[in-house]
């Protein structure tokens, strides 16, 4: 109340000043009818360029300067750069650029500037100057709009890049703003190499003079503790010297208003709107407005909020960016953009481009951004990289296929092709309503919160049945909230509950209320009471595991955990996708040929399962992990007992999680397991990849030959084979480095029991036989780039692993070295059959020193 009160002070003060005719502290703003500003040719150029001319009374005024980088094909996007406020000076034959430093809102109080250019002037006459603006702007100074004060509160120094040779290609004023196009070529920032790229790109610079808002009160940052807002660098009061970071948010006095292009796809429309307005319910009234973009109006518009809409199938990324005021964080113009993919254009296409992906190298993750190298963008978000968008959507294309197979077994009936585009093109609306709800989100000022996964009510146990409602029908249950934010990136199949929630109408989620009441309301709130936060600078430090992006459950060991089952799951769908022409196959055709062609990547394969699967599970475990969830229940700085209380609390949550998904020694050793059945030594996983792809496989079985059935056959056994044994090597791997503080009574055991059935599992060949035993050939002998198969095993049992710090442990370690060493010597004395290792012949010689090496660390 009394902020409002402050304002409407200033107010009445403005309007007194404006009754006694003080006329040289009220400004006449450039406009079209105010044109203090113009561009006129410039007669000396061989292409058509400008100079620029001013009025005098321009010289008396501040200037918002904007500057965006135009970024060409295939689609004109932009990067907003850190506006600034500028102000012009004529000294001798030039006319000088300064950047206004303090921030007072009169030319003639001002007292910190920096230099940005000097123009010589062409022509003056009695109340105008005429200036090469070109020759001036030769150099281009970039910086951010956005600062985080997490990430240590250094305020960067503009990043100036020479100009090499430029043309003005428009002036003209429009509104308030006077527009410049500029056409530049320019020196990049030097390679390693020391070589300066030269490049070429287009600049749009505005002006419009410049006026703090009287109705905006700009809100100090909190740094980024509890809620996240971005900021605009720190402004320093005059006379004290203190600086304030103010955050960047709207002026909410006002409707704010978003545009949306007109080529928006009509399916998708109401989907961005409600994404739009999601956030008036967040507010708690009307301040958000959806309205499509006006015929004839640019998408850098300055003054117009926009949801760009870009027709771009594989860059597979939403992005924002924001311009705001310098001095106070007022946000005064912001930019989404959703790029088509997110449409996709249907089920069947889906599946398309999904095959089209499996079938392609793998793009290189920034394929999508381009620009000139160096430039920073202001873009605020990336929120899907082509790859990880690929894998998301193969993972409900596999859930559609899934809900397919349920429906014949259990009704028997299969979805039809018009069924599976219904329930995707819901899916996809969703999807897009959270991801415009999301970017939006970013342009009213909030940061990522990779913590509101946290706070779901979707537990495992009963994810199984809410995605499938939610597929079905479109429904969420009752009480299912998947998120505390729209702000977190979560996998496409919460996103689009998210968008669920937001369609809806049940409300607002947590956090987003929190944040924006912190932003936007004079209201106290105790921040104890808030939800988990996180964001982008607090998970590069990678110590709080429960900051992870792409997770969905409360408890961050469940999700990951899933994860692994969601692996399985989606191996088999792709594996199945890859042979998917045989369901389409006519009666008499063979395609043994085709079969044979298919391409296929175990060690890509094999390479995810150990990233996203067991990785992120097993450094949860790890003795360094920290969560954040049980972080905020601690005092910020830790004493000694609320250090010890607090890793103890870490313990016992890891403990309880480990617990209920069937102890430690079942989290960590799963996937090592071998397969009971008498005859076939192969890891569980690939018997369970297995049955998930002939739930796929089935209705592709009924009509083959026997050529297709053979060569299928090969091509499934040939992919196993090698995904088993890369998948072993990189898993092995990955566990030696996992330390525990804690550890079960049958932990060793259950790791001695994984290595010695990998390390001894038979493979086809006899190596020796005498009358003291045979030594059969060992399957898993395979070697890669990464090491050696068994030995990774074997160097699991390695003195200090695990659990370094105990004893107790180290010693029950000790017993499963000999043991397994025991089996290793009985071996090698049937080989050497009372003889000397020199008595073996070249090739039994050669296996025995070779085994020898890899037992050689537990000996
Ligand atoms: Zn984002």
């Amino acid at each position: 109340m009394i902020i409002k009160k402050s304002a409407l002070a200033l107010l009445l003060s403005a309007a007194i000043l404006f009754s006694c005719g003080k006329k040289e502290t009220v400004l006449v703003p450039l406009s079209e009818s105010n044109a203090i500003i113009t561009g006129s040719i410039d007669k000396s150029s061989e292409k058509t360029s400008y100079h620029l001319s001013f009025k005098r009374e321009a010289l008396e005024q501040l200037f918002l300067m904007t500057m965006a980088e135009i970024e060409g094909a295939p689609t004109p996007t932009g990067s907003a750069w850190a506006p600034k406020i500028v102000f012009f000076e004529i000294k001798g034959n030039s006319m000088f650029m300064f950047e206004s430093l303090d921030g007072k809102l009169s030319t003639n109080t001002i007292q910190t500037r920096a230099l940005l250019a000097e123009f010589p002037i062409v022509s003056q006459t009695f109340d105008s100057v005429t200036v090469d603006f070109k020759t001036g702007m030769n150099h281009l100074f970039y910086k951010r709009s956005m600062y985080s004060s997490e990430s240590g509160g250094d305020v960067p120094s503009d990043i100036v890049f020479k100009v090499t040779n430029s043309f003005i290609h428009k002036v003209e004023i429009r509104g308030n703003y006077l527009f410049i196009d500029q056409f530049v070529r320019l020196d990049g920032q030097a390679d390693e190499e020391g070589n300066i790229p030269n490049l070429s790109t287009e600049i749009k610079y505005t002006f419009s003079t410049y006026k703090k808002n009287d109705n905006f009160e700009p809100r100090a940052t909190n740094g980024q503790q509890r809620v996240g807002y971005f900021e605009t660098y720190p402004v320093l009061t005059p006379g004290s010297g203190a600086s304030i970071t103010p955050i960047m948010k709207f002026d909410i006095s006002k409707p704010v208003t978003y545009y949306y292009t007109r080529n928006v796809p009509e399916t998708f429309k109401q989907a961005v709107i409600d994404g739009v307005l999601y956030w008036n319910r967040v507010f708690g009234k009307e301040v958000m407005k959806a309205e499509m973009l006006p015929e004839g109006i640019s998408v850098h518009e300055p003054g117009y909020n926009i949801v760009q809409w870009l027709e771009w199938d594989t860059a597979g990324f939403a992005y924002a960016n924001m311009m705001g005021d310098p001095l106070t964080g007022e946000t005064l113009q912001s930019h989404v953009y959703m790029t088509s993919v997110f449409g996709l254009g249907g089920y069947a296409r889906a599946v398309r481009l999904f095959k089209k992906y499996l079938g392609e190298r793998p793009l290189p993750t920034d394929a999508g951004n381009i620009g000139v190298k160096g430039f920073t963008n202001a873009q605020v978000c990336n929120y899907h990289d082509h790859q990880s968008f690929m894998k998301d959507i193969g993972a409900v294309l596999a859930k559609i296929e899934k809900l397919d197979q349920e429906n014949k077994e259990q009704k028997n009936v299969a979805l039809t092709d018009e069924e599976k585009e219904i329930i995707f093109n819901r899916y996809a609306q969703d999807y897009v309503r959270q991801v415009v709800a999301h970017e939006v989100g970013h342009t009213l000022g909030l940061r990522h919160n990779f913590a509101g996964s946290l706070t779901t009510t979707i537990d495992p146990s009963i994810f199984e049945t809410v995605s499938k409602v939610y597929f079905m029908t479109g429904k969420l249950l009752p009480g299912m909230i998947p998120s505390a934010t729209v702000m977190d990136y979560t996998p496409s199949m919460i996103s689009s509950m998210i968008g669920a929630f937001i369609r809806q109408g049940q409300g607002t989620l947590v956090y987003d209320k929190q944040a924006i009441d912190f932003g936007y309301s004079d209201e106290e709130v105790d921040p104890d009471t808030f939800v988990p936060f996180c964001t982008d600078g607090h998970k590069g430090k990678g110590i709080f595991h429960d900051c992870k992006i792409w997770d969905q459950f409360s408890n961050p060991i469940d999700a990951a955990w899933d994860d692994v089952r969601l692996m399985i799951e989606s191996t088999a769908y792709k594996l199945a996708l890859s042979f998917d022409f045989l369901s389409k196959k006519t009666a008499g055709q063979d395609l043994s040929a085709k079969i044979k062609k298919v391409n296929l990547d175990p060690r890509k394969d094999a390479t995810a399962f150990v990233t996203d699967g067991i990785k992120p599970l097993f450094e949860m475990l790890d003795s360094k992990a920290q969560f954040i969830a049980i972080r905020n229940e601690f005092p910020a700085n830790l004493g000694m007992f609320d250090a010890r209380n607090y890793a103890e609390a870490i313990e016992n949550f890891k403990q309880l999680s480990v617990k209920h998904l069937g102890g430690m020694d079942n989290v960590l050793f799963s996937t090592f397991k071998m397969s009971s059945q008498v005859d076939v030594e192969q890891l569980v996983l690939i018997d369970q990849i297995t049955a998930k792809m002939n739930v796929y496989f089935g209705n592709y079985f009924k009509d083959l030959t026997d050529l297709e059935r053979a060569a299928l056959e090969k091509k499934i056994t040939e992919y196993f084979g090698y995904f088993e044994r890369e998948y072993l090597i990189q898993a092995a791997q990955t566990l030696a480095k996992v330390n525990l503080n804690q550890s079960s009574e049958t932990f060793v055991n259950s790791l001695l029991a994984r290595v010695e059935q990998i390390v001894f599992a038979k493979g086809s060949e006899l190596i020796t036989t005498n009358e003291l035993g045979s030594v059969q050939s060992h399957l898993y002998d395979y070697k890669n780039e990464q090491g050696d198969l068994r030995g990774s095993m074997i160097a699991l049992l390695k003195d200090g692993g695990f659990l370094k710090e105990s004893p107790s442990f180290q010693r029950k370690l000790a017993h499963a070295r000999a043991d397994l060493l025991k089996r290793h010597n009985a071996e090698e004395s049937i080989l050497l059959n009372g003889g000397a290792i020199d008595d073996l012949s070249d090739q039994l010689y050669d296996w025995l020193v070779i085994e020898k090496k890899r037992f050689s660390p537990i000996k």
